[in-house]
């Protein structure tokens, strides 16, 4: 593995702010530590920086050269609604809260590959690193770029690394094309009409019509979307009654669709829609039909993601790169800078979980899992990942 040896150097320095970052944990839209920590950070190394992009957003401006060009590079910054297990130092000390995705990582990866492309400036172009808010849920990166962010830095391209749990650390992985899924949220209640249970004729019952809108959406993904085309349709709660004597007046069902396109996305929402309101109108009942786009499939760029996969294998062997991993039904809101750059969005290994040492939760090392932490043996393979990249993109004539 060919990493950047002052970027090993500066490993303690890092982990010192990616442990502090971790043990307070910030929700989206309320990084007001962190954003203040990066902020800081990059002004002590001489970088400029913009605040308020997206509220909590900071991003640093690095000029190498006299270059018009420009590369992004994006970390996220919250934390998680989730109780910490661990009981490690760094352990996170606001209750409730913690950085169960590794967004403390990512912070501290970028932070290390700016201090040393600041101290370095080894290429022709403006390097910007992107610190965001908000990717749990806030669509923190979609916020960023409606308050200007491809106005006021202008770039070709623009990059993005999430740490994957289960790869093994010093390994990535890439796929050119859909990598993770959209995802939406749907809330349909049935308005039927109530009575009392032994007089089901008196009724139009909101429970039966429900149950066969949710048996009927099943043929959704088996009968109406190409077989080639991956979706999801789960319906994770049904509300309706209170009591075992009354046929109640309305029913909800919700759940989650995630697709890899927007074509499928908008074939499932209309068929989703005919048979709940076919259905309802046969049992001569009404639907109330609520579906919410949340974020966009994330589809990263070939030809960048081909860039990136050269970056990689000359960084840690072709044997240490899978170019052609499986997508996941999971989302990301850099999804939201893909529609608007090219670029390409990598994994990158955080490793079974051995890298916790005495005091983690005993449980798995997962994402959005109380026992879960960022693996600190990535930040310089992260940061070198981030100056290789910008370097090799804007290289020097
Ligand atoms: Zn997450
Ligand atoms: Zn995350």
């Amino acid at each position: 593995m060919k990493l950047i040896d002052p970027i090993v150097q500066f490993h303690a320095e890092i982990q010192k702010i990616r442990r502090d970052i971790h043990a307070h944990p910030e929700l989206r839209y309320e990084e007001v530590r962190t954003a203040d920590i990066v902020a800081q950070k990059l002004t002590e190394w001489g970088i400029p920086i913009i605040r308020g992009l997206g509220i909590t957003g900071v991003v640093g401006i690095i000029k190498g050269g006299d270059s018009p060009r420009g590369i992004g590079l994006r970390a996220d910054m919250d934390a998680l609604p989730v109780p910490e297990l661990n009981t490690f130092a760094h352990a996170s000390r606001h209750a409730g809260k913690m950085h169960a995705c590794g967004h403390d990582g990512h912070t501290a990866m970028l932070l290390g590959a700016a201090h040393y492309l600041s101290q370095h400036r080894n290429f022709d172009g403006t390097v910007y690193v992107i610190f965001q808010p908000a990717e749990e849920g806030g669509a923190g990166a979609e916020r960023m770029i409606r308050d200007g962010l491809f106005e006021q830095c202008p770039m070709e391209a623009v990059f993005g690394m999430h740490n994957w749990p289960g790869m093994q650390a010093g390994q990535f992985g890439v796929t050119p094309g859909p990598m993770m899924a959209s995802s939406n949220e749907f809330e349909v209640t049935v308005k039927g009409k109530g009575s009392h249970a032994a007089q089901p004729h008196k009724s139009s019952d909101p429970v039966m019509t429900a149950v066969q809108i949710a048996q009927s959406w099943q043929t959704v993904i088996s009968r109406n979307t190409n077989p080639n085309d991956a979706a999801v349709l789960s319906i994770t709660q049904i509300h309706a009654g209170s009591a075992t004597n009354v046929i109640p007046d309305s029913a909800q069902l919700i759940g989650t669709v995630r697709t890899f396109s927007t074509e499928v996305l908008d074939l499932m929402e209309r068929r989703m829609e005919a048979i709940a309101s076919h259905t309802a109108a046969a049992f001569d009942a009404d639907i109330k039909f609520d579906f919410r786009r949340n974020y966009p499939p994330l589809v990263n760029h070939p030809k960048e993601t081909a860039f990136a996969v050269d970056v990689l294998t000359a960084m840690v062997g072709a044997e240490n790169v899978n170019a052609d991993i499986e997508p996941t039904m999971s989302s990301e809101d850099f999804a939201f800078m893909l529609q608007h750059k090219p670029g390409c969005y990598v994994f990158i290994g955080n490793g079974e979980g051995s890298h916790r040492d005495g005091g983690h939760g005993l449980g798995p090392c997962n994402l959005h899992n109380p026992s879960y932490d960022f693996n600190d043996h990535l930040l310089p393979i992260g940061a070198s990942y981030w100056v290789r990249l910008a370097e090799a993109f804007l290289k020097k004539p």
